[in-house]
């Protein structure tokens, strides 16, 4: 094993492209991948490496899965794209399919994350005033801080993370950030009788892989229901059988009024989005006051299906439990001075980097990429282990080994 490597001409070749072309605003580990397959990468050299990043979990059923290729495969040649001027013959048959499968009346289609986020955003305001009862533009939402909720001017407006808002003012209204994992706070938050709603991640994955107290959600649902606030689950990351379950929500058995998915949805083929509630909430948006060009699009619909159908013929979320606790175990059990912290649910996990040298998670990271691992730090000094869902026990052992190496090289 080695921790320093020269990178092949062809992968500098492909650094220096996007380095002089593209903007600066993402800082990637230096390889460059050509081909996936289930749980591993390959580099253009044809290195392979386990992927424990999964594409920040939008790859849970691992990349390029057989029947979600093949359904792409096969819509993408019949039709891709309509808009919502006209009908077409897919979207109708998601809207069954995904609101019976979590259990709401109704489902919004969104692309990306962010999008959906956006969209919970404006139903719960939409929900305020013309159901609640909220005098106009007084509504409030509470979020939590170290949330993140994706990257739009209005969701970097309650951001905590200086990185995420400076010098991008001036920032949308109408947000209280409150202390996450903290039922006292909210309770007192929600005192405020313009509260209509309280946005929350069930586990908070950028920040770290934060898991709340066990009885967070629940109680926080309760109060909401009390002041009659909108309790809103961002399930982007931990949704999709990620924690262990379908929803990390369903630990607590939590119901969101409003759910909000993303990521998986598409197996990581295009970017698929969605929003979920029931009529109360989800008739407050009439036409033409919220949508998409994109949203709803039948190659999107279809994908969905296969994928979302995918996660229950494997039991991914089974298999996430039972694979998330031996990847716990095995990381407990090396005992490395060098890691403070092991926690997580299901296959979302993240340890936190006990070391003199701030740089010691990057270059871990760095040493766990030579050794055939792809993982990456957050916030410094965590890096998250959130392979595809698909891993199995062997392949969990020699990931532990390849860690379990890599530390030795700290
Ligand atoms: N919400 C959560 C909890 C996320 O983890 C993310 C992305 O990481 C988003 C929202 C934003 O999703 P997207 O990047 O697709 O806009």
């Amino acid at each position: 094993m080695h921790t320093t490597q020269t990178l092949s001409q062809k992968s500098q070749h492909f650094l220096d492209l996007e380095d002089k072309y593209g903007a600066h605003n993402y800082h990637p580990l230096p390889v460059v991948l050509n081909k996936g397959k289930g749980v591993f990468v390959w580099d253009v050299d044809n290195k392979r490496y386990y992927d424990f990043l999964s594409g920040y979990s939008a790859v849970n059923q691992g990349h390029c899965h057989p029947a979600i290729i093949e359904t792409l495969i096969e819509q993408a040649g019949k039709l891709t794209l309509t808009s919502r001027a006209f009908y077409n013959d897919q979207l109708g048959e998601y809207e069954k399919f995904i609101t019976s499968y979590f259990g709401y009346d109704k489902v919004l289609p969104m692309n990306t994350g962010v999008e959906a986020v956006e969209t919970a955003l404006k139903l719960c305001r939409k929900w305020a005033y013309e159901v609640k009862g909220t005098e106009a533009n007084k509504a409030k939402i509470l979020v939590c801080a170290h949330n993140f909720h994706g990257r739009t001017s209005t969701v970097i407006s309650f951001s905590s993370d200086p990185g995420s808002y400076t010098n991008f003012g001036p920032f949308m209204p109408g947000f209280e950030i409150i202390p996450y994992n903290d039922l006292p706070a909210l309770e007192k938050a929600l005192q405020d009788k313009n509260v209509c709603g309280f946005l929350v991640e069930p586990i908070q994955g950028e920040a770290g892989v934060m898991v709340p107290d066990a009885g967070y959600l629940s109680g926080a649902k309760k109060l909401c229901e009390a002041a009659n606030a909108l309790f809103i689950g961002d399930e982007i990351q931990t949704g999709l059988c990620r924690t262990g379950k379908l929803l990390a929500c369903d630990h607590e058995n939590v119901r969101p009024d409003i759910l909000i998915l993303g990521k998986a949805l598409s197996g990581g083929t295009l970017p698929v989005s969605a929003v979920l509630a029931d009529d109360e909430i989800m008739l407050t948006i009439k036409p033409g006051e919220h949508g998409s060009t994109y949203g709803g699009n039948p190659l999107a619909c279809k994908v969905a299906i296969t994928s979302l159908s995918v996660l229950k013929d494997e039991k991914l979320a089974e298999n996430a439990e039972a694979m998330g606790q031996l990847l716990r175990n095995e990381l407990t059990a090396l005992a490395s001075p060098y890691i403070s912290i092991v926690r997580g649910k299901g296959l979302l996990n993240a340890i936190v980097i006990n070391h003199p040298n701030k740089e010691a998670a990057w270059e871990l990271c760095v040493t766990m990429m030579h050794n055939g691992l792809l993982a990456k730090p957050t916030h410094g000094d965590k890096i998250r282990f959130a392979p595809p869902l698909v891993i199995t026990r062997e392949q969990v052992l020699e990931c532990v080994g390849i860690i379990a190496d890599s530390l030795k090289a700290l």
